[in-house]
C-alpha cells in the first residue's frame, strides 16, 4: 500500500488500525490524533506544519533534544557491523561491554554491575525477581513484600503496574501479591491543616517505618520510590522527607530501590536523583534518558553488596531477547558522550534549571495556580479553584485536561495529571525557549481560567 498524504487520510488510517496506549481510542478516533512528522532540538513539527514546543521531552526521555546526527550515526554504524546479538548463553558484544563499564563509572560508587533490559517496565519486573532471588539466597524466603507509594508509576507490565500505585491501572488489571502502598509526599494535596512542609515530610516518611513494623521486618524485602514522583504529578518532596527515608532504610534490613527512569541522566541537576537528594540506593532503575529515547533501552544497576549475594546463587533465570541490544547500547554511548561533552547535567544545575525555576515560579501568582514547584528541569502547576483554601476541583481532572488541551492547541506540550500540569523539557532548552515555554503556559492558564469560571 502507499501511505496517504493528507492529515485527514492519515488520521483515518490510524483510527482504522491503531490501538493507542493509555488512551480512550474510540474518543481519540473521533477527535483525531495529531501526527508528528519531524523534530529538532526542543521543537516538534506536525503534519500540518505547526511547530510545537515539546515541554515533555517526548515521554520525559529526549534529554539531549531531537535531531542528534551523532546518535543516528552511532546506531547506523553499529547496525552495519552487528545489528543484533544477544547476551545470553556465554556471549556478549562490545557495545554492551563498553556501556556497562561506562554506567559503572557514572553511577554512585556502590554500583559496578548492570542488568540490561528494553524498558523501564522490564527493568522493574527484573527488580522484583532480583530482590526475591537475593533474599532466597540469603535464606530469608519470607522477605517478599515490596513497599511502594500511592500514585507511583513504575511501568505498565502486570508486575511493574502492581509496583506502581495508580488505582486506574489496578482497577483494570490483575495485580501481583506482596506489594503494599504507603502515602506519597504530596504536601499541597495531603498535608494537614497547619502542618509545615517539614512536619509533613517527616510524617509521610515515617509511614515507611510504621508499615515495616506493622507487617514485620522479616517479611519486607524492599522499598521502591522515584526520587521525584513523575507521572504521579511531579511530586517534589519536602526537604525533610528523603533524609528520614534514608535513615529508615539504613536501620532496617530492607533494600532501597531508586526508580530513576525519569530522574536519571540529568533531569534533577545531578546525574541521578538519588545524588540530588543524598540517598544511597541498593538498586537503581534506569531507562528513557539513557538513550534520550533514540532507541529503547533500560537497565538495573545493582550495588556490590547485593551482587555479592546474587553471585552465590547460580543461574538467574531471567532475561529479554533485547537485553543489551547492540544498537541501543551504541545509542546510549553516543548519548552519554553528548551529555558529558556539552556538560548538560551542570547546565541543568547551574544555568537552565535555575533560570526556568525563576520564570516558572512567577506562574504561582496566577489565580488558578496553587503551587508551581520546579527542580532541575521537571516541574508542575497545581490548578485549584481556591489557592488560599488549597481546595481541589470537584470534578477531578476536568480542568487539568482542559488546560492540557488548550496548551497543545497553543503548540506547547504539557501533560496533565488530575488537575496538575507538568513539564520536563529537553536539557538543551535555551533561555529564549524557556521564555517562550513560560509565556505559552501563562496563556494556557488564562484561557483555562476564563473557561473554568
Ligand atoms: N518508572 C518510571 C519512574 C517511569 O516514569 C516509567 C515510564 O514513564 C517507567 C518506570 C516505565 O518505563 P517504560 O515506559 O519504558 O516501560
Amino acid at each position: 500500500m502507499t501511505l496517504p498524504k493528507t492529515t485527514a487520510e492519515l488520521r483515518a488510517l490510524d483510527a482504522a488500525h491503531h490501538l493507542h496506549p493509555f488512551s480512550d481510542t474510540k474518543a481519540l478516533n473521533e477527535e483525531g490524533s495529531r501526527i508528528i512528522v519531524k523534530a529538532d532540538g526542543v521543537w516538534l513539527t506536525d503534519s500540518d506544519g505547526n511547530r510545537i514546543l515539546d515541554g515533555m521531552s517526548g515521554l520525559w526521555c529526549v534529554n539531549v533534544g531531537y535531531g542528534r546526527e551523532e546518535i543516528v550515526e552511532a546506531v547506523a554504524t553499529q547496525m552495519r557491523e552487528l545489528p543484533y546479538y544477544n547476551t545470553f548463553f556465554k556471549t556478549t558484544h562490545k557495545p554492551a561491554i563498553e556501556l556497562a563499564a561506562r554506567l559503572a563509572e557514572l553511577t554512585p560508587p556502590q554500583f559496578n554491575r548492570v542488568f540490561f533490559t528494553g524498558s523501564g517496565s522490564e527493568s522493574n519486573d527484573t527488580v522484583i525477581k532480583l530482590v526475591r532471588r537475593y533474599f532466597d539466597i540469603k535464606e530469608q524466603p519470607k522477605k517478599k513484600i515490596i513497599i511502594s507509594r500511592r500514585n507511583a508509576y513504575h511501568g505498565s507490565t502486570v508486575a511493574a503496574g502492581s509496583l506502581g500505585g495508580m488505582s486506574p491501572m489496578h482497577d483494570q488489571s490483575a495485580v501481583i501479591a506482596d506489594v503494599v502502598h504507603i502515602a506519597q509526599p504530596y504536601f499541597w494535596g495531603e498535608a494537614r491543616q497547619g502542618e509545615t512542609p517539614d512536619e509533613f515530610g517527616l510524617r509521610t516518611a515515617r509511614a515507611l517505618e510504621s508499615t515495616i513494623d506493622a507487617l514485620g521486618e522479616d517479611r519486607i524485602a524492599a522499598f521502591i520510590a522515584e526520587p521525584i514522583q513523575g507521572a504521579g504529578g511531579v511530586i517534589v518532596p519536602p526537604a525533610s522527607y528523603w533524609p528520614e527515608i534514608a535513615r529508615i532504610c539504613r536501620e532496617r534490613d530492607i533494600l532501597f530501590i531508586s526508580d530513576e527512569v525519569i530522574c536519571g541522566f540529568g533531569r534533577t541537576g545531578s546525574w541521578f536523583g538519588c545524588e540530588t537528594f543524598g540517598t544511597e540506593p541498593d538498586i537503581l532503575v534506569m531507562a528513557k534518558g539513557i538513550t534520550s529515547g533514540y532507541m529503547p533501552l533500560g537497565g538495573v544497576m545493582v550495588a556490590d553488596r547485593v551482587v555479592d549475594v546474587l553471585l552465590q546463587g547460580g543461574d538467574f533465570n531471567h532475561g529479554y531477547t533485547y537485553s543489551g541490544h547492540p544498537a541501543a547500547c551504541a545509542a546510549a554511548l553516543a548519548n552519554l558522550d553528548i551529555m558529558l561533552r556539552e556538560k548538560l547535567v551542570e547546565r541543568v544545575a547551574n544555568d537552565v534549571g535555575p533560570y526556568l525555576k525563576a520564570q516558572w515560579s512567577t506562574l504561582a501568582e496566577h489565580p488558578l495556580v496553587g503551587e508551581a514547584p520546579m527542580m532541575g528541569l521537571v516541574g508542575a502547576l497545581e490548578l485549584t479553584p481556591d489557592k488560599i483554601g488549597r481546595t481541589k476541583f470537584a470534578d477531578v481532572g476536568k480542568v487539568g485536561t482542559m488546560a492540557r488541551d488548550f496548551s497543545f492547541q497553543n503548540n506547547l506540550v504539557m501533560r496533565a495529571v488530575r488537575d496538575r500540569l507538568i513539564i520536563a523539557p529537553p536539557l538543551v532548552i535555551s533561555h529564549g525557549e524557556i521564555d517562550e515555554l513560560v509565556a505559552r503556559a501563562r496563556k494556557t492558564l488564562d484561557a483555562t481560567h476564563a473557561e473554568a469560571k
